[in-house]
């Protein structure tokens, strides 16, 4: 697998719901480890309050543009990662965890809805937490990429997790999470939460 890189307040009221504004790119990277293509989503022993973010993910493919999307949940411990930010510290041990990105399957974008227009939404359960529009990101996919790329540089293989709309919030032991995408339910998934004691 490539590298999973993450993008930050790409949706304004999710920037405006953590006291953050929406100004230049965001990026931050998660290791291998931490992506899980299973159904249980395992909550590391000592993880402060987790809270959900779903995401679109795109895969780069081998021209460098998007071959497929998915939808994953870039899982993020903000009780370190409120402590990271007061010490000026990065955000790895807050977002990188084993387990901390979630994924459903890809689909190829022939079969995908268009990448300007993907809705999406998170149901926690039963109960809709999260809903999102690829069509109110302030960077669309296409312009993340260049950023991306011409900073970091993509290889295919490569994902991008393309920020997480309104509406974040904890998971507790036993939620169950589904995860959809309108028009698409080769796309869905759902996840059950187990906390490690
Ligand atoms: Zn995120």
């Amino acid at each position: 697998m490539g590298t999973v890189f993450c993008v930050g307040r790409n949706y304004a009221e999710h920037a405006r719901e953590m006291g953050a504004e929406a100004g230049p790119l965001v990026v931050f990277l998660k290791p291998e480890r931490a992506v899980t293509t299973g159904r249980g989503i395992r909550l590391p022993a000592g993880a402060g309050e987790v809270h959900h973010e779903a995401e679109v993910v795109v895969r780069v493919g081998a021209d460098g543009e998007c071959e497929a999307v998915a939808l994953g949940l870039d899982l993020t411990d903000r009780t370190r990662q409120q402590a990271a930010k007061a010490a000026g510290l990065p955000w790895a041990e807050a977002k990188g965890f084993r387990g901390a990105a979630p994924l459903g399957p890809f689909v190829p974008v022939s079969r995908a809805p268009p990448l300007g227009g993907i809705r999406f939404l998170l149901r926690v359960n039963g109960e809709v937490r999260q809903r999102g529009d690829t069509a109110s990101m302030l960077r669309p996919v296409p312009e993340l990429l260049r950023a991306i790329d011409a900073w970091y540089g993509l290889s295919p293989g490569d994902l991008v997790f393309t920020g997480t709309p309104a509406g974040v919030g904890p998971l507790r032991d036993g939620d169950a999470l589904e995860l959809e995408m309108e028009g698409c339910p080769e796309a869905r998934v759902g996840f059950v939460v187990e906390r490690a004691r």
